[in-house]
Parts: structure tokens; sequence; C-alpha cells
């Protein structure tokens, strides 16, 4: 998933998005509330961690704004504020969920998955497509009854088309889920992926069509 880390303390930022990272999200961070609130109307995130104590713009004002403008982006609110008060605001202001500072981060994982788990009307970790199997809790893959190795970003496009099968993918779409801004991209980066997953899995698992992109067969 492409996520928007929102949060102007460097080692807290350091410290969520290489952890995000290790579990195959592509994380785009960025230090005050006006940058926030740019890089978020765009729409390409998945989700956003949000802090509220912000250089330039509150978090609580960004957040209102967003969705004063409608976009529905799920938003994690992350911050120091612990008031009852403060959680109430966050949440009333069309925050999904909210982690106060200092946090785990497993924690931070875990409940990302989970309010992407729930934005997308699931209750179970675990999709399953056919003989295909994904745990998104355990970043695990099985086919046909057997463990199936993938890198992290075998896997996270693997999740990705497994999230909703039969709907078509573009490459752009594919590559905007993979990688951050400050990540190169080789033009053929999608395809070697897809080449290894249907080596690994099934060659008849992910179509491709032109035009379209890619889907996975909803049969498996
Ligand atoms: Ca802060």
């Amino acid at each position: 998933m492409r996520l928007l880390l929102v949060e102007d303390d460097d080692m807290i930022g350091a410290a969520a998005r290489e952890g995000l990272r290790q579990e195959g999200h592509a994380v785009d961070w960025v230090r005050d509330g006006a940058q926030a609130e740019a890089a978020a109307a765009n729409g390409v995130y998945d989700l956003l961690l949000l802090d509220l104590g912000l250089p330039r713009r509150d978090g609580l004002a960004v957040l209102r704004s967003l969705r004063a403008k409608g976009h529905e982006v799920p938003v994690l609110i992350i911050t120091a504020r612990d008031a009852v008060s403060d959680r109430v605001a966050g949440l009333d202001a069309g925050a999904d969920d909210y982690l106060v500072k200092p946090f785990d981060l497993d924690e931070l994982c875990a409940r990302v998955r989970a309010v992407l788990r729930r934005r997308a009307g699931r209750s179970s970790a675990v999709l399953r497509v056919g003989e295909l199997e994904v745990d998104t809790a355990a970043r695990h893959v099985r086919w046909k009854g057997h463990d199936v190795a993938l890198s992290a970003r075998e896997y996270a496009l693997l999740e990705a088309l497994a999230d909703r099968p039969g709907a078509f993918l573009s490459r752009a779409q594919l590559e905007e889920r993979l990688y951050g801004w400050e990540e190169e991209v080789a033009s053929n980066a999608v395809e070697v992926h897809i080449h290894a997953l249907r080596r690994k899995l099934d060659p008849a698992l992910i179509r491709n069509v032109r035009g379209l992109g890619y889907s996975l067969a909803r049969d498996g």
C-alpha cells in the first residue's frame, strides 16, 4: 500500500517509516501540515498517518479540511495528545483510529492493517481467492496448500491484486502502490515482479490485458 506519513519528529518519523517499509508499504514522509494537506489532496494514498502537533498547520485542521473537501482516505492519528477530549475530537473529525505516543512499531503496523481491512469491508486478515491464500497479518502466501516464499515487492503486488480479484490495476497504479517518492523505479519493475509471481504460483493466475493492466483471476 502507499502511505503518507506526517510527522515532524525526525526520530519517530524515521522509525515509523522503516517499520512500515519492512511491512512492504511504500511510504512518503512530510513534516508539516501544509505539505501534508497538499500531498494528501492528490488522492494517491491508501492511508494517512497523521501527527497532530505539526508546524504550519495543526493535524486536526488538516484532517477537517480534507474531510470537508470530500477526501475519504483512511486516517490513523499518531500523537502525544492523550486526553480523552483529544481522542474524541480526532475521531469526530473523521479519523479512523488513534494511537498515542510512545507507541510500539508492531502495534502501529497492526493498526494500519486493521484500518485498511475495515476500509476494504473485511473482518479477516486472510484474503482467499480460489486456491490462493494471502495472510495480510503474517504477510504469508499459500498456493494450493503450499507455502510460497515471495520478496517484499512481490508480496505487495500480489496483495494489491488479491484485494480486488478480477479488477484491473494499471502498471502506473501498481508502481504507485509499490514505490515511494525517493525510490528509483526501473521501467520494467512491475513486469519483472509479475513474471516472478507467475513462475512461483501459476502462469494463468495473473492476467494482463493491453490498455487495462493486470488482474488476478477470480477463481484463483
Ligand atoms: Ca509533532
